[in-house]
């Protein structure tokens, strides 16, 4: 899906975003340099910064849950890995995945999944702190950065969010749809976790834990 909004935008946005940045303040000066009057060069420069981070803005989020993106996941979870461990933080991630969302498209229509996309989106949102970095992963997968927090204190949100999605009442065009929860898998930095991969992993592997235990919970 991310692979085809790439291209149909025709816009590439790989490079890593310091080197974006470095690119915008390369123009910045260029501009400086032109021979204009002051107060023009800066409209024009406040005209680009404008275009410029709202195109950055886009290219880190997914359009339907306004959610971060997992282009925006790929750089924060390295970013946030490196920092906890050379401050010693605590750090605990966690993947949310939609119990048998498959069936909902199957028995209620794709809209009425993208509908609960956006639902459980909005109720992830509201769960956490300003601090924590939500993520929509891929399909239905959502990945929490829960910084600061050691594993024991991340699960009270995290049994917070699953019980607010086991009890919402889904409405889709006037039905209500039939109850709706999520598995979720959690792991937090260790001495041993010494790769961001195996952090991922090990969250990964809970969560398929969760799901083997007849889903509905969370696993460490
Ligand atoms: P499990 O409990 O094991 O997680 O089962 P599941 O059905 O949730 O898992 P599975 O990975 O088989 O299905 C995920 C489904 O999500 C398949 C795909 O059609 C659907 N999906 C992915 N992206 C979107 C989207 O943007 N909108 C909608 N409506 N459906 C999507
Ligand atoms: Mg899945
Ligand atoms: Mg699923």
């Amino acid at each position: 899906m991310e692979e085809r909004r790439n291209k149909s935008s025709g816009a590439n946005f790989d490079f890593p975003p310091s080197i974006l940045d470095e690119i915008q303040k390369n123009i910045e000066d260029i501009i400086l340099n032109f021979d204009i009057p002051e107060a023009n060069k800066m409209d024009v420069i406040n005209k680009i910064n404008f275009v410029y981070t709202q195109s950055r803005q886009i290219s880190a989020t997914d359009p339907l849950t306004g959610l971060y993106n997992r282009r925006h996941f790929e750089d924060n979870l390295e970013r946030e890995f490196l920092r906890a461990k050379r401050y010693g933080n605590n750090l605990s991630f966690a993947i949310i995945d939609v119990d048998y969302f498959k069936k909902i498209n199957d028995t209620y229509g794709h809209s009425c999944g993208d509908y609960v996309l956006k639902e459980i989106a909005s109720i992830i949102a509201a769960t956490f702190r300003k601090t924590d970095l939500i993520f929509r992963y891929g399909g239905e997968e959502f990945t929490v950065i829960i910084t600061e927090t050691a594993v024991q204190n991340a699960l009270i949100p995290l049994e917070r969010l699953r019980q607010s999605i086991e009890k919402h009442n889904f409405i889709y065009d006037g039905k209500t749809l039939g109850q709706i929860t999520v598995s979720i898998g959690l792991t937090e930095i260790t001495k041993e976790c010494s790769t961001v991969h195996k952090l991922f992993d090990n969250a990964d592997k809970a969560l398929y834990k969760a799901k083997e235990n007849g889903r509905n919970q969370i696993m460490i």
